[in-house]
């Protein structure tokens, strides 16, 4: 009986100095909703030793994290930290505005904002991000050089159904009417921030095509791939990566069975091919409920989920939002 008390004892002595280090990962991230005032009682203790320290300096009562470099294609993360209530955030990249929600967390106003270049049209060079905040009515400005560097990429080549390459053209006014939807959707700013990060993955399956990957159909350069494939059979469960609203639901000519849905702030999620979707338009989501099943429809080889997420129009690398934490992507 001893010996398991002294077990117990060096196994809480040991572990205990890895907390502080561990939590705050997961912590300063947020994992509240965007209610102003919300503490997470849990939270409290860990951000107040994160707090001690990296003490703040006087002068950085207003605080931008932003990414000095990104690659073509990634998403990265803004962070605005203030030790007084801001009024307003205007954010903007790209020629793109989001005016972000604000959020009360021990003390401190947070407006986390997630932007981002498409591999289709990105270049690389310097880009400027700007930041205006208002506290007080008083407008502080920040900003921020980012350096676009070029991603590595890979080419694939696929052989696929003439007509599926081609389409005929009785389904051209078909796919510009679907595109005119869809473009719609992908840039919808809704001013609730629902994401937190990690998403959850969408579906169980491997990935078999990555976000970037050039594209050789039937001979000819296509646009890149602008999204994750995975391995499903028909019928898996899809879920829907974060919690959002049901803004489109399709069945288009080249993505079939669609749901799109939008996470707020800019922040919208796709899943295509499905077999059936079973949500609507207007229906309010949860991070991880079934949206629909996977399928082949539209312009596929065979069962698979194709997801996207697009950042104010822009389509990213999904990747690094299934796999990291708010912190990990500021580092
Ligand atoms: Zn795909």
């Amino acid at each position: 009986m001893k010996r398991i008390a002294l077990l117990v004892l060096l196994v809480v002595f040991f572990t205990m100095p890895l907390v502080p280090h561990t939590v705050p990962a997961q912590g300063f991230g947020l994992q509240e909703g965007d209610d102003i005032g919300l503490v997470l009682p849990g939270e409290a203790r860990v951000a107040e030793a994160a707090e001690a320290e990296n003490a703040p300096s006087p002068g950085s009562a207003l605080v931008l994290a932003a990414p000095g470099r990104v690659d073509v294609g990634q998403p990265f993360l803004v962070r605005l930290t203030s030790d007084q209530p801001l009024g307003s955030v205007s954010v903007f990249w790209l020629g793109k505005e989001v005016v972000p929600s604000i959020s009360v967390w021990n003390g401190r106003h947070v407006a986390l904002i997630m932007l981002g270049t498409d591999v289709l049209n990105a270049k690389p060079g310097e880009e400027e991000l700007s930041v205006i905040a208002s506290i007080d009515g008083k407008e502080n400005t920040f900003r921020r050089t980012i350096q676009v560097i070029p991603g590595e990429y890979e080419r694939q080549e696929l052989t696929l159904p003439k007509k599926m390459v081609t389409p005929p053209t009785d389904v051209y006014a078909r796919i510009k009417a679907e595109g005119e939807q869809t473009t719609a959707a992908k840039n919808t700013v809704s001013p609730q921030r629902m994401w937190r990060l990690p998403f959850e993955r969408p579906v169980t399956g491997d990935i078999s095509s990555l976000y970037g990957m050039q594209r050789i159909l039937n001979g000819k350069p296509k646009n890149p791939h602008r999204g994750l494939d995975f391995r499903s059979p028909m019928g898996n469960p899809i879920k829907c990566a974060a919690d959002g609203e049901v803004i489109l639901v399709g069945d288009h000519y080249y993505a079939g069975n669609s749901v799109y849905v939008d996470h707020g702030n800019g922040v919208v999620s796709m899943y295509f091919h499905l077999s059936k979707p079973i949500v609507k338009e207007g229906d309010r989501v949860q991070r991880g409920q079934a949206i629909g099943f996977s399928g082949m429809s539209g312009r596929a080889t065979g069962p698979h989920l194709h997801f996207s997420v697009s950042v104010l129009g822009r389509l990213v690398d999904p990747g690094p939002l299934l796999n990291k934490t708010v912190d990990e992507m500021l580092e």
